[in-house]
């Protein structure tokens, strides 16, 4: 009878049926679930040498033991064996709790070999593994399972021995001979072999690259196996765009788009004309002029025939791209409308009515745009600005209203590429990785909080010169649990110091809409010179005018967060500069500041937010959406992601794949996650 790693655990030599229902209360089934049980990490018990050893850290040593050894009785079970054990020309104290039992096992002259935490100081250890004899008859290192109170970790490491010699490996190879060979992976035997009974740290890491890189090809296999499904089933969309209108368009614009706007327009553009529907995300720093490619999509499609929607985060933000687009665009006959939640009653009335009729081309707004009575005609193309502040439950209502449009997600949060192709992994990525020409790098400071007066010089000149200035506070009134800087203080400071001389409005969100755009107003006209704000001017406003900004309790923001502040100023072509107010506590902050004054590149500081916060908090739980894996790590292991992403575009792509005996088990692995039918889908 020939064995499969599918068959029930209890096949195993040893482990009968109160194993069994042991294995079964860890969720382990079949001989596959407890060879895939992972150690979650390993116990090091190779010698160290004392004196090189931290305080705290585990060691193990072998030596002599010289004392008889003494209990003290604590009650309850409790007690304290010590004894002295010497170790080379070391003499230290082994001590072992509620262990009284060992007291025979240790007469002075044997040899022992005991492992635990090192107290450096009192020069003890504080014993967690004791073995009689020298440590020659023990592994230098130990696997350490999840496994509860359920079982011994000696009980399980016995019945994985079994478990692996049942398997003998071979057989269940999921990667194909070349992909072993390219990479220099292991084979899944000798893997299995190298993780749960490693002969060295090494063994564990190589082992680990391998099950990492399985389980994200597979999850890539997955990923774009769905997305070729859901393609051919959205087929039929085509925007039949006029070349000429578009280019004449283009050709309109005030300046030359960046070579990487023409890339992305193009992709867009090809992808309208395409039966595919879009579902894409436009990843762009800021300031790297999303907006216009926008505008060009949108015109496109408009030029088919068929309506768009630009729907936007703020009031704020969703006016400016109103303004700017309809500035583009009316001279083309497209006629735009604006719709939020102030738009009055009556006048919402008419819009909606116009909007059905399709005598509007194009409507920009806030979320107003997705309430269940917007109904258009026959909208090509819609599109939202900064996504990221949309939850998922909104995108999903976008793309099912009515009659699913393309869709384009814009974003100036920089989402690092590990993520958008995991979170986003149903989506495509348009990138645009570079600035319209002219722009100077914002210069950056890091000051300490008492430094507050040659700062506002600073801002003087500025404003001397006619340039206008942000100034940025975490809070609107004053708090009495936090001690930060308020916008309403700040602003009657600043409104004194600058009496006379220069103009300071004062802006945050709980300020009526209609006070928001006033203020707002005056600031793009240069009525107002100084705009002390909370972070609701964090999106997408647009005054190239101002080039200085001073944040305050800049340790309180997050990284991609300041990023996002610091780009309004800096949008012209005079030197911009940003200064930040910090006295962070931890290393972390410190490290956060530091990275702010160093680079301008959005996405080097979203992968470092990501490196400090951990990728469950970049996107805030409710948004994550992130898949778990076993193994791999979105953050390390990205390189690993990307490789699996190219291999698996390619498997999908090759006949190899579908017929070759080699994918076999892969194939398999992915027809049992629902993710692709057997049959060839071409
Ligand atoms: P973001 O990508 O942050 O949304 P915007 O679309 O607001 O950036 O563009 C920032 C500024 O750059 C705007 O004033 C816009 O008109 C301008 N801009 C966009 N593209 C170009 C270009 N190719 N050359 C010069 N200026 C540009
Ligand atoms: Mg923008």
């Amino acid at each position: 009878m020939s064995t499969s790693i599918h068959d029930p655990v209890t096949s195993i030599k040893g482990i009968g049926k109160t194993t069994g229902q042991q294995l079964e209360a860890l969720g382990i089934i079949s001989v596959y679930d407890l060879v895939m049980m992972f150690p979650y990490r390993h116990e090091d018990y190779r010698l160290k040498d004392l004196l090189e050893t931290p305080h705290n850290e585990q060691v193990t040593i072998e030596g002599k033991v010289e004392s008889e050894p003494s209990i003290l009785f604590l009650g309850k079970n409790r007690s304290r064996l010590q004894v002295r054990v010497l170790t080379g020309r070391h003499l230290v104290k082994a001590v072992f709790f509620n262990q009284h039992y060992l007291k025979n096992r240790l007469a002075p002259g044997m040899i022992v070999t005991i492992s635990g935490k090192w107290d450096r100081g009192r020069q003890l250890i504080n014993v967690s593994n004791f073995s009689d004899g020298p440590k020659t008859d023990q592994a230098d290192f130990e696997p350490v399972y999840s496994l509860k109170t359920v079982m011994h970790q000696k009980s399980f490491r016995r019945l994985m021995r079994n478990a692996l010699d049942y398997v003998n490996g071979e057989h269940i190879e999921s990667l194909p001979a070349d992909i072993l060979q390219a990479y220099r992976l292991p084979t899944i035997g000798a893997a299995m072999e190298m993780v749960h009974f490693p002969k060295s740290p090494e063994d564990v890491k190589h082992a680990r690259r391998r099950f990492v890189y399985e389980e994200l090809l597979l999850f890539q296999l997955k990923m774009q196996g769905m997305k070729k499904i859901r393609k051919e089933a959205e087929k039929g969309m085509v925007i039949h765009y006029d070349l000429a209108k578009v280019k004449n368009f283009i050709a309109s614009l005030p300046f030359e788009l960046t070579s990487a706007q023409k890339r992305v327009v193009n992709e867009l553009c090809a992808e309208l004309k395409s039966p595919m529907r879009m579902n894409r995300l436009l990843q762009g720093d800021v300031g790297s002029g999303k907006t216009v490619v926008a505008a060009i999509a949108l015109y496109a499609s408009i030029t088919a025939g068929f309506q768009g929607a630009l729907m936007a985060p703020t009031e704020i933000l969703a006016e400016q791209h109103a303004a700017s687009l309809a500035e583009w665009l009316e001279p083309f006959d497209v006629t735009v409308a604006f719709l939020a939640g102030s738009t009055k009653v009556k006048a919402r009335r008419n819009l909606l009515e116009k909007l059905e009729s399709g005598e509007i081309d194009l409507l920009i707004g806030t979320h107003a745009l997705i309430q269940p009575d917007v109904l258009f005609k026959n909208p090509g193309l819609v599109i939202t600005d900064e996504q990221h502040r949309f939850g998922v439950e909104q995108r999903r209502i976008l793309r099912d209203k009515g009659l699913n449009p393309n869709v384009l997600f814009m974003t100036a949060t920089p989402i690092p590429r590990t993520l958008a192709i995991t979170a986003f992994g149903e989506m495509d990525v348009s990138v645009l990785d570079e600035l319209p020409a002219g722009r100077k790098e914002i210069e950056t400071h890091w000051m300490k909080e008492d430094s507050l007066l040659p700062i506002l010089q600073k801002m003087e000149k500025e404003l001397n010169n006619g340039q206008q200035a942000y100034v940025i506070c975490p809070l609107i009134e004053e708090s009495d649990k936090l001690d930060v800087q308020n916008a309403v203080d700040v602003h009657s400071q600043l409104t004194v110091h600058f009496s006379g001389r220069h103009t300071v409005g004062l802006m945050h969100g709980r300020l009526h809409a209609d006070d928001k755009e006033a203020i707002m107003r005056e600031f793009s006209e240069g009525t107002i010179d100084v705009l002390v704000s909370t972070t609701v001017v964090e999106v997408g406003v647009n005054v190239p005018n101002a080039t200085f900004m001073l944040i305050y309790d800049a340790g309180r923001f997050g990284l991609s967060q300041l990023h996002q502040l610091r780009g309004r100023v800096g949008r012209g072509a005079k030197q911009s500069y940003c200064i930040l107010l910090a006295d962070p506590k931890t290393e972390e902050g410190k490290e956060r500041m530091q990275s702010m004054t160093e680079t301008n590149d959005g996405f080097i500081l979203a992968e470092k937010d990501l490196e400090l916060r951990g990728a469950g908090d970049f996107f805030g739980k409710k948004q994550s959406g992130m898949p778990e894996f076993k193994m791999a790590d979105l953050v390390h292991d990205y390189r690993a992601l990307e490789t699996a992403r190219k291999d698996a575009e390619r498997f999908l792509e090759s006949n190899s794949f579908w017929e070759d005996e080699e994918y076999e088990v892969l194939r398999n692995q992915l027809e049992e996650s629902g993710a692709l039918s057997k049959d060839r889908i071409d």
